[in-house]
This record gives structure tokens, sequence and C-alpha cells, in this order.
């Protein structure tokens, strides 16, 4: 049994250090002294969570309740609480000056079950049955578990590292040798669920990463597709057959069919089931294999006939976005009437189909999807003419259409779960207007506001992925194509992420610093025109100093359906300034 202290400690070290090696080296040596449950339990964790990002695992206690945990526990007045909690800016720090030194007894096991317990408290009295529960087990811990425990509870752990860190610990404690941490970040592709994964690895070893396919119920991450500068391009990249299909431009979801149970989750693993219960019940009377797994896009889209013929309509992003709410969803269900296009199909009646090339897994989509009412197959043409891609294309556009996606019809055209493939190439309208493109850029800073945005903020510090460093590191500052909607929206998102100093894995130069931090979370997307070289911000900066900005950036919109480890990589951009 391993004491929860152990990781407590570990935790406040980690906050310390910097050095990506010496934090997977920490994380690594504290695995090897756990036994597979512990791995389990505390790589979720790690993480600030306690389960994989599939399931909901709110735990359901904001401020105020804490506030009232917190009094209860130490037996000090809320005001005291409020008080201390103004100045310090954090309630674990509170709890860590309030509470009294004692001997450590609790495990992992126990903590990690008492955060269980909080979750399901639900109905009548839950409110009272969740502060009590954390009351309880504040008053058993020292001061630095009970800082570590509020932290967690409120969603608040904050290590500045995410579960990459993890994987290449795992290589390291449970096959000894680094080396493996490719094949546990594929294993991860597909087996999504880091707290299983963590302790099949503990107890098989390197045998592992084998047992593990697709199940339907646990969401893959999502394949993702290439860009190309020109057609001539991708003729280069595809030779022969290619299928140009259409592009839909609203949010992905992974559909899995378990019997009768149909589950959606979202490109961050989400479940969103809820969000739409229109489309899991077209798709029951669709889908009729009893064990599937789909790939698909919903769009706001309706279909309307006008003078006997049938017209459709497909609506913005934005508008799809009201459907992202818990409440009133059958409301919204009729004002935002959506449609389900399946592109790809990757599970069948216990057989995994992601090994199969795409010509064989798109006709089987065809032979297990009905197309009716708001379940469509993405339409495409097949074609070896790059002429009659961009005509398709054009068709595409004008239908009202984002662009389109051209994959690869090869014997290995497999699905490769959670990679920017170089089978699949997408191509959108903005590409055509002379060379503009758009990157999905987290937020890591803002500056005041001037003027008319006096009182909200003037321009955002926005950062692309550092893959190898797992960092984020800026590339422009982008200050217009903001509406004054999305300026209140994006006010209010940034006040929820506001951290008072940089977070460890965001690089900024001293030149470009924001007047606020804001930790990596929010990710909106930028069109813009052009990567130069720029010693003003740290993209690609490596060891030359000088990193790459992306000029004219102007606001598009916000990404709710990406997290910030999905945004444009440093990788990317480096492509875009220099060609292959
Ligand atoms: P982007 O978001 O610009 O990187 O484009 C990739 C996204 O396009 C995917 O993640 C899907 O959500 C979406 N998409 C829409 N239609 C298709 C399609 N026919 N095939 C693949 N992806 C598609």
């Amino acid at each position: 049994m391993t004491r929860f202290i152990e990781l407590a400690e570990l935790f406040e070290e980690l906050e310390k250090i910097t050095s990506h090696k010496e934090i997977v080296r920490k994380i690594a040596e504290f695995f090897r002294g756990l036994d597979g449950n512990e791995v389990k339990d505390s790589a979720y964790l790690f993480l600030g969570s306690i389960g994989p990002a599939f399931v909901n695992t709110t735990l359901g206690i904001k401020d105020r309740l804490a506030v009232r945990a917190i009094a209860a526990a130490y037996e000090v007045s809320e005001d005291e609480v409020k008080r201390r909690y103004a100045r310090t800016g954090d309630l674990g720090d509170v709890v860590f000056e309030i509470s009294k030194k004692r001997e450590a007894s609790l495990s992992i096991e126990e903590v990690f079950q008492r955060l269980g317990q909080i979750k399901e408290a639900s109905g009548k009295g839950s409110q009272e049955g969740k502060t009590w529960l954390l009351s309880d087990i504040l008053q058993k811990a020292t001061p630095e578990e009970g800082k570590y425990i509020v932290r967690l509870v409120l969603g608040r752990l904050r290590l500045g590292f995410g579960d990459q860190f993890l994987l290449e610990a795992f290589s390291i404690a449970f096959t000894g040798d680094k080396k493996h941490a490719g094949k546990i970040k594929e294993s991860y592709s597909v087996c999504t669920d880091i707290g299983e994964l963590a302790k099949a690895l503990a107890e098989h070893g390197t045998r592992a990463p084998g047992i593990f396919s697709i199940k339907p119920g646990i969401p893959v991450k999502s394949m993702l597709a290439q860009r190309v500068e020109s057609f001539e391009e991708l003729e280069a990249r595809i030779q022969g057959k290619k299928a140009a299909e259409e592009k839909y431009d609203g949010e992905r979801i992974q559909i899995h069919k378990k019997g009768d149970e149909i589950k959606g989750f979202s490109r961050r693993l989400e479940d969103i089931t809820a969000q739409y219960p229109d489309v899991i019940e077209a798709v029951r009377k669709s889908v009729l294999a009893d064990q599937i797994v789909l790939d698909g896009e919903i769009v706001a889209y309706v279909e309307l006939e006008k003078d006997g013929n049938r017209i459709e309509e497909f609506y913005p992003f934005q508008k799809l976005m009201q459907r992202r709410r818990k409440y009133e969803i059958e409301k919204y269900r009729e004002k935002c009437p959506v449609a389900v296009f399946f592109f790809d199909i990757l599970y069948l009646n216990g057989e995994s189909l992601l090994k199969k090339p795409y010509p064989e897994r798109r006709s089987l989509l065809e032979t297990h999807v009905v197309v009716r009412g708001i379940v469509h197959i993405a339409r495409r043409t097949v074609t070896e003419s790059i002429g009659e891609i961009e005509e398709f294309f054009d068709e595409t556009v004008e239908k009202g259409l984002e662009g389109i996606v051209v994959k690869s019809m090869g014997d290995d055209s497999y699905y490769e779960a959670g990679k920017r493939s170089w089978l699949w190439f997408k191509w959108k309208q903005e590409y055509s207007e002379g060379m503009r493109e758009t990157f999905d850029l987290v937020v890591v800073g803002s500056y005041y506001g001037r003027g008319r945005r006096k009182g909200s903020f003037g321009a955002l510090l926005c950062a692309v992925l550092n893959e190898e460093e797992q960092r984020f590191e800026t590339l422009t500052k982008v200050g217009t194509g903001f509406t004054e909607i999305n300026a209140v929206e994006i006010n209010n998102l940034l006040s929820t992420h506001v951290v008072s100093e940089i977070p460890k894995n965001v690089s900024i130069k001293k030149g470009m610093m924001p007047d606020i931090f804001i930790e990596p979370a929010i990710v909106i997307e930028v069109l813009g025109s052009e990567i130069t070289n720029s010693p003003g911000h740290t993209a690609g900066e490596g060891e030359e100093g000088t990193g790459l900005a992306l000029r004219f950036p102007r606001f598009l919109r916000i990404r709710y359906d990406r997290a910030p480890y999905d945004a444009t990589t440093v990788k990317e951009i480096r492509y875009l300034k220099n060609g292959a």
C-alpha cells in the first residue's frame, strides 16, 4: 500500500522542475514502486483527473462548496477562508496554511476512492454530502496532502505537463528503457484510457502494447489530414487513383454501437452522446450491425423541398456550437437541426478495421450504414485526374462547404489513429485565395485593450505546440477579427484560465510578455498569410535563437472541440515555411 503523501510530495517537487527529462525520470521512479491498481489511479491523478477523458469525471465541487468544506474541516469561519483565498488565489495554498501538521496516514487508494465518492454523491442533499466527504478527508490529511486534495477536487492540479510525459515514464518504468515510448504512444492512440494502459504495462511489460486493440465503448484518437500547398503537390503525394471527399465543417464524432448502447465521442474523446439525441436516434435506425465504430462529422444542416427539388443547406460551424450545451437540448435540437456524414468505419462485429485499406473500409461503410433521414455518407469522387478533383472542389465550395479531403486508395491506406497522416490531405477554400492558411493556436496570454476595447483584451498571444518538447511556443499576437460577441465570450474564457506566472510548458520571449498569463487551455482558429523568421517569438526557435512568426493573423473562431495538445505544431509551420 503506497501512501498518498509520497504522491503529494512528488507533485510538489514536479511543480519546481522544468526539465522534461527530469520530470519523466521522477515519475518513472515513482511508478516503479507501485502495484497495478495504484499505477492506474496515480496515472489519472497526475493528469488531475479520476478517470479517462471519455467518462465524466467532474466532481461537482466549485469554490463555494470547497470554502465551506475547508472551514468545517479546520474549524475556522468561511470568511477567514475567503480572505486567505483572496490573498493567495489558490484554495490548496489556503489549506496548506491553516491545516495542522500530522502523521501521514492516507493511502493513494483511499484518496482516489474518496474523490470517486465525491463525484458519485448526487440528488437531494448531495451538496452537503460532497462537502462532508471533502471536509472529512481533509481532517485526516497532512498540510501537503490537503493542498493537493483540494486542487484535485477543484480540477486545478496544473502540474504543467500532459499525457505524453506519462507515456514516456511508463516506458522507462515498465520496460526498463525509453525506447518503447513510441510503441506505447501508438497503443495509447487506440487504448485512450491512460489508467488501463498503465496498469496493463505495469503487469505485462513490453508484451502489453500488443494486447490493445480497438474496443467498442472506448474511443480511439482521430486520424487527421495534412495540408498541401497546391493541387500539383496533391498529385505528387498520392499517385494513381484517389478519392476526394467533401469536407464538412462541423464537429467530429466517433459513434460506438455495442448492442443497444450507442455513444458518440468528440475529437477530444469526450462523451457527447447527450448533446445529440437526434443523431443517436437516427443511427439506431440506420446502422443495424451489433457492434460497430464509425467516424464522421456532424454539421448544422437542413434539407428543403423547393419546387419539387431537394435543396441542401450547410450552416457554418458557429451555428452548430449552439448545440454545445447541457440544458435545453430539446429546444436547440429544433433550433439547430443537424445531419451526420460518416466517412469511415473502424470496427465491425469483433474485428478491428484499422489495418484494412480505405477502399475496403469505404465499401463496408456503404454496406452497414443505410443513408436515410439525417444519416449520410460523405460524398466523394474517385479519380486519377487532378483536373477532376479541382472540379469536384469547385462544386463543393459552391454548395457552401469548406473544401475537400483527398484520400489515398493504396494498399497501405490504413486508419492511422492519432496521426496527421500522409494518406489524407485537406484542401480548403482559403488556400485557393492566395496562400492563406488557418491555424489552431493556443492562447497563452492577453494584453490589455485600449480605446474602444478598454476593459477587454486588446490582443491575444498565441502559441503552437512543440511536440518533441511538449511545450507551447509563441507564434503570433492576434488583435483583429473579433466581433463584440466573440470578445465577451473570450473574456469569460480567459478569466477562468488566468495564472500568476508563465506556465512551465509555455515559452515566451522577454519582449513579448503579455499583461496576463493564460494557462494553455483555449484553442482558437486563426487565419494568417505568411510564416516569417522572427526574433520576437519562440516557435521552433531551437538553438538558432530565431523563432517563426505568423504575419497578418486574424481571429476566426474559438475551437471548443480542440484541446491544446491538438493545436498546430512547430513541425507543421516549419513545413509551411520551407516546404517538405
Ligand atoms: P481541419 O480541422 O482543418 O484540420 O480538418 C480536418 C477535419 O475535417 C477532421 O478532423 C474532420 O473533423 C473534418 N472532416 C470533414 N469532412 C471530412 C472527411 N470527409 N474526411 C475526413 N475528415 C473530415
